[in-house]
């Protein structure tokens, strides 16, 4: 076999393991991430691991979150076509890949990393697959989000932030959803957030850990769980 054949059959395994633990549930979430290749988002010597369901390393003491994570996040997030979506934490650039699967061709993607070489990383990951037409990585704290491209119908956090960070709150749209793990840096709770009539209603989801968010709206140093 091809690699691109084992790899999609490895691909749809996974994604067949998820939708019978109930974690992948919609139809346009199962599309989109029977779609983005995440070999192609892993570093080359993780190839081989890149179906299997766990975090990998991707350099400077980041990862690319485990798959059912990815799952969680875009099922609670909604995002549909057309969506301007914001997400915090590119590393790798594979979320930003899954959702830009599912916003496109009127939505767009903006993705901020606050590592540069971990932004070239997901920019040259992107283009390789096609998906820079709907991403845009921008290098900085996104902790404080990205003003210039505000409001958003979406917001995605993929890194561990202490509270809600306010700026995210403001550049959200009135019926927007954020989704984002909120705790300390050993363990958070996925919570869903919605902007309704002004305010804010919050739902906790599942406990997971993430790296923390580090910036002005999150952790003052990096904390490595
Ligand atoms: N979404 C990523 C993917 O699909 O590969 C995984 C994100 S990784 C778990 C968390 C990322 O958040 C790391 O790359 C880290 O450098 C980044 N990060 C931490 N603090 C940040 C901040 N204030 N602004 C932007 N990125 C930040």
């Amino acid at each position: 076999m091809k690699s691109d054949e084992v790899f999609r059959v490895r691909r749809e395994e996974l994604i067949e393991g998820l939708v019978r633990e109930g974690i992948l549930k919609s139809r346009p979430v199962i599309d989109a991430m029977m779609r983005v290749p995440r070999e192609e988002f892993v570093l080359a010597k993780y190839k081989d691991l890149a179906y299997a369901d766990t975090p990998l390393p991707i350099g400077f003491g980041q990862t690319i979150s485990a798959p059912h994570m990815v799952a969680m996040m875009t099922e609670a997030l909604r995002p549909s076509r057309g969506d301007k979506v914001l997400e915090v934490g590119t590393g790798s650039g594979y979320q930003a890949a899954v959702i830009a699967e599912m916003i496109k061709p009127e939505g767009h993607v903006w993705t901020i990393e606050i590592i540069p070489e971990l932004a070239r990383f997901a920019e040259s990951n992107l283009k390789r697959t096609g998906y820079d037409t709907y991403v845009t990585v921008l290098i900085g704290d996104g902790s404080k989000g990205y003003e210039d491209a505000s409001p958003y119908d979406k917001i995605i956090v993929t890194a561990a932030a202490p509270s809600i960070p306010e700026p995210l709150v403001s550049q959200l749209k009135e019926g927007g959803r954020m989704v984002l793990p909120v705790g300390d840096a050993y363990l958070q709770i996925l919570k869903v957030v919605e902007k309704r009539g002004g305010f804010l209603h919050v739902e906790d989801s599942v406990p997971c850990v993430f790296v923390s968010l580090v910036g002005e709206y999150g952790f003052k140093r990096w904390e490595v769980s």
